[in-house]
């Protein structure tokens, strides 16, 4: 979301992490599962322990309060601009910006939506298939029209 009219401000990204309860269930949900398991005699031998400041946390809103805290994601985060055929996709197959010339936008947000696999490759994918885009442009102006062959004519001799 753009902050302000400054095109050079840096934009609010609110991912809205823990906006949903269900989240914040599961999440308590899953820490407590961990403290049961890391706690089994079995691993005892390890002699690891909780953290003090995650040991305080108990009761579902010390655990909330925990998770607001410490938790963070491994989200990877793609197509805020994604490239597409309809009207409200944002860029074209080429990741032009529809409407706007000489820009583009080449990175994980172009994707249409989430690879089922890491971003990193893909992104590096996409910006190699862009700059073969890009070359391909600038050589395009210097493309002229050939003439059609001149027709032959036969001779009679
Ligand atoms: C913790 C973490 C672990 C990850 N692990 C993996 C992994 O194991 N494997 C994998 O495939 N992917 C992984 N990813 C994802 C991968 O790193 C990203 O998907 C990929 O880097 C996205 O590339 P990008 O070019 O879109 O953005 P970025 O790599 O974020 O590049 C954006 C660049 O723009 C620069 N920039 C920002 N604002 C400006 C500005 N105003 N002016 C100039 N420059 C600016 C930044 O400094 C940055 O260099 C991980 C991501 C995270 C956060």
């Amino acid at each position: 979301m753009l902050a302000t009219a400054d095109p050079l401000a840096a934009p609010l990204i609110d991912p809205n992490f823990l906006g949903d309860a269900d989240d914040l269930q599961r999440l308590r949900t899953g820490f407590r599962h961990m403290r049961r398991i890391l706690g089994q005699p079995a691993l005892q031998a390890y002699g690891g322990q909780e953290s003090p400041a995650s040991a305080r946390a108990q009761t579902d809103l010390e655990l909330e309060m925990f998770i607001r805290d410490h938790a963070d994601t491994v989200y990877h985060p793609v197509g805020s601009v994604r490239m597409g055929p309809d009207a409200s996709d944002p860029l074209d197959a080429q990741m032009r910006v529809k409407g706007v010339g000489g820009l583009r936008v080449v990175d994980a947000s172009a994707m249409p939506q989430i690879i089922s696999g890491n971003t990193n490759a893909p992104v590096i994918m996409m910006a190699e298939r862009a700059a073969e885009f890009i070359r391909a442009a600038q050589r395009q102006p210097e493309v002229v029209q050939v003439a059609a062959p001149p027709v032959a004519v036969a001779a009679a001799v």
